[in-house]
């Protein structure tokens, strides 16, 4: 679903990505983990192509993302979810979603209505469908936040630290609403997270990123039990 081939890529000479090498299979949920800077951010940017990068290629879906026959195309298969939610605060939860399907996929009013109806019953947010999002917590605009993404039908999510801006109690019921997704939806997920726990439980790979470069790659049990590299050790002791 998508495959990175030697991506590099600098903010005023200075490199922030560079050989960066691999591949997520359909349905799999891959967390991309690593210290604070390291490129973790700009490289889910570059793969939903809100950043350009230098050099290398990205495929989605075997389609080179920059091909402009196939780029708006792809770009419709993929969705993210941010630290901050980045929901319309003037608009309610049910009109997040409407507008955006109506937007983006040029849905009727019925069908959209449909489409909010049901991925707000997924995320179990459907009675807050009148609220505004500054009467709900932040757990519950971060739900908000998947399910609009979800009203999409992407094949890919990105998550960017999607519960760091939380507080600690409301963090759990949006890595359960993550879970879900992955026990009853087949959406291929690449995660950045710093929930350790939570990281080592749903990954089917796990991606170390240090210092612009991608330091190992292996299975969750693998990095958190037998890491090769000892910087990947260094790191995951002092989390
Ligand atoms: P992470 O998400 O792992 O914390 P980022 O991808 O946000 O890391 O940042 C990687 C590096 O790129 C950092 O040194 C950061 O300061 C730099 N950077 C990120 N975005 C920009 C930008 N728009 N302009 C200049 N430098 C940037
Ligand atoms: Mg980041």
């Amino acid at each position: 679903m998508i495959e990175v081939k030697n991506l590099k890529k600098s903010f005023n000479n200075s490199t922030v990505l560079e050989n960066i090498n691999f591949y997520v299979n359909k349905g799999e949920t891959v967390s991309l983990i690593g210290p604070s800077g390291s490129g973790k951010s700009t490289l889910l940017r570059c793969i939903i192509d809100l950043e350009n990068f230098d050099e290398g290629e990205i495929y989605i879906k075997n389609k080179n993302l920059k091909d402009k026959n196939f780029k708006n195309d792809l770009l419709l298969k993929m969705g993210m979810v941010f630290q901050n939610f980045n929901l319309f605060p003037h608009m309610t939860v049910k009109e997040n979603i409407v507008k955006t399907l109506k937007l983006v996929k040029k849905m009727s009013e019925i069908d959209a209505n449909n489409k909010a109806k049901e991925v707000l019953e997924l995320v179990g947010l459907y009675e807050k469908r009148g609220s505004f999002p500054n009467e709900l917590s932040g757990g519950q605009k971060q739900r908000v936040a998947i399910a609009r993404a979800l009203a999409l039908e992407p094949d890919i999510l990105l998550f960017d630290e999607p519960t760091s801006a939380l507080d600690p109690e409301l963090v759990k019921e949006v890595l359960d609403i993550i879970k879900k997704l992955k026990q009853e939806k087949n959406i291929t997920m690449l995660i950045v997270s710093h929930e350790m726990k939570f990281v080592k439980e749903i990954s089917d790979k796990v991606i170390v990123l240090d210092n612009s470069k991608i330091l190992e790659i292996g299975s969750s049990q693998k990095i958190f039990e037998n890491p090769s590299s000892t910087r990947v050790k260094e790191f995951l002791n002092n989390i």
